[in-house]
């Protein structure tokens, strides 16, 4: 095969030699930039069994000497930081500063996986009991110490959606391998190229042979990774059907899974909100990253008068947003990432305008149509609240207005969701804000913040159906879940 993306297999890249193959496109373009390897389950037996091999050594080094490799890929990240953000807007199309976005967010996961020495710490209470003594000549009891150590599991998988290229594998594998665990990391076909460097700087900063490898693939690929005996461990961020699927069929096969999956959120908007900032708050959430972000707040529900001013203000704000190719000077939207997205999205425009909604602003039609995949700012207004684009996960810069007459039936609209990633409310009241905080069914909440994403000390917190699992990714929970409890109870006589 030629210009197929190569994996990275025990320290060296590998080049596909079997199977078919997906193109990896450019989405601005439409231009193939190179082919991915879809179904080599010999290399995904190579990756566990090299991921194998390393385990006892890498486990075995001291934790802040594994540390010292990732402040050295942190570097070599900062030193490439252009080269990556590059790489991000031609293979997946988001804008310059989105993919800087992405490159730096990833950043900050390796800079909180640094912290592992710290991280990993366990607890000792000494004296936690007394057991009675052995020897005749003396009635004092003997003490029994107890203690807690947080130990690695061994290889762990992650499989990874396109949309954050550089960042969501950086939420999986650098604290799995601080914790001392090893890795293989199947990134989404549609970003391979991107998966690849970030883990060939990760070898160029010293990670032992084995510790990190990356294959590439789909469906097939993933399923046998997950059943893997000798996987211990599966992360998945991705839609909510593969997340299900993955939870359910990884867990009945013993392994610990966490599964970070789809959303729609709701963003309401009072009408005592700060405008300028709620206009500024929603379109970011709604159109950055062209609404391919499990965090892009889908539905506006106007709550009374906010309608007044809300709906002219979003509909020019909107227009005013250039859609080019990411890198072009004054974009303000890229591409979507392929073809059946457009139209994807394009299905979900034309079944939100048969349910009675009214389309405020058609991307359909933009100067780009018909050169790399691109699809504008849209705006409905009265969507019915049954209809699918108040329902369904569009993944596009589709936003949907709700119209509703008090904070409570903002907030019982926002609940009937299945999902429960995030809920974001615009206002001035303390008293709304509060109320909403306490009873929005969703793990990241924002106020008078459009996009609530947890830095990374925190764990990225779904609910519902947009989270499957006990442990998320990220800050502590990342932790707990890439090791194992170990209680050690001692007497010495
Ligand atoms: P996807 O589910 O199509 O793919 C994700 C990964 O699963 C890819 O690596 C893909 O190769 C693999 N995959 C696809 N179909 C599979 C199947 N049938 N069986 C096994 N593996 C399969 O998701 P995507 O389109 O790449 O990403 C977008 C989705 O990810 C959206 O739903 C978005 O909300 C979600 N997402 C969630 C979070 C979060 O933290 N909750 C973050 C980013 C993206």
């Amino acid at each position: 095969m030629t210009n197929t993306i190569n994996y990275f297999i025990d320290g060296k890249r590998v080049t596909p030699t079997d199977g078919i193959t997906c193109s990896d496109i450019n989405p601005a373009t439409g231009e193939v930039i190179a082919e991915v390897a879809m179904d080599e389950i010999s290399a995904a037996d190579a990756a566990i069994a090299s991921a194998k091999s390393a385990f006892p050594e890498w486990r075995d080094t001291p934790v802040g000497a594994r540390c010292q490799v990732l402040f050295k890929y942190k570097e070599l990240l900062e030193q490439h930081f252009d080269e990556l953000a590059q790489m991000v807007v031609s293979e997946h199309g988001k804008t310059l500063q989105e993919a800087r976005g992405d490159v730096r967010r990833g950043i900050d996961c390796v800079e909180f996986a640094c912290g592992a020495p710290s991280l990993m710490m366990g607890r000792t209470l000494p004296r936690i009991a007394v057991s009675s003594s052995f020897s005749r000549e003396s009635d004092e009891g003997i003490p029994l110490d107890s203690s807690l150590e947080r130990v690695p599991l061994g290889v762990c998988v992650g499989i990874t959606p396109f949309n954050f290229p550089i960042m969501v594998p950086l939420w999986m594998w650098p604290i799995a391998i601080a914790c001392g665990n090893t890795f293989v990391l199947k990134p989404s076909e549609k970003v391979s190229m991107c998966a690849l460097r970030e883990v060939e700087l990760a070898a160029e900063a010293g990670l032992p042979d084995g510790v990190l490898n990356i294959v590439t693939g789909g469906k097939d690929m993933v399923n046998h990774l997950i059943k893997h005996n000798d996987v211990k461990a599966v992360s998945f961020v991705g839609s909510t059907p593969v997340a299900k699927y993955i939870y359910s069929t990884a867990s009945q096969m013993g392994k610990r899974v966490q599964c970070m999956a789809g959303a729609k959120n709701i963003m309401i908007i009072m009408a005592d909100a700060n405008q300028d900032a709620a206009i500024e708050g929603v379109i970011g959430s709604s159109m950055g990253n062209s609404g391919q972000r499990c965090l892009a707040g889908s539905v506006a529900v106007v709550v009374g008068d906010a309608a007044s001013w809300f709906v002219p203000k979003i509909v020019d704000a909107a227009k005013q947003i250039k859609v080019k190719a990411g890198d072009q000077a004054g974009c303000g939207m890229g591409p979507l990432i392929d073809q059946a997205s457009v139209d994807r999205v394009t299905n979900a425009i034309e079944n939100g305008i048969d349910s009675g909604a009214e389309l405020l602003l058609d991307g359909r039609i933009t100067e780009h149509s018909g050169e790399g995949f691109f699809v504008g700012p849209t705006v409905f207004d009265h969507v019915p609240p049954d209809s699918a684009l108040a329902e369904e996960e569009i993944f596009g810069p589709v936003l949907s207005i709700m119209r509703v007459e008090t904070l409570e039936d903002a907030i019982v609209v926002t609940n009937r969701s299945k999902y429960g990633n995030m809920a974001v409310m615009f206002t001035d009241s303390g008293y709304a804000a509060s109320k909403f905080k306490d009873t929005a069914g969703a793990g990241m909440i924002g106020i008078n913040v459009g996009v609530p994403a947890p830095m990374a000390v925190f764990p990225f917190c779904g609910w519902k159906e947009s989270f499957f699992g006990t442990l998320h990714s990220n800050g502590e929970d990342a932790v707990r879940f890439y090791t194992e409890g170990r209680i050690i109870v001692s007497r010495w006589f």
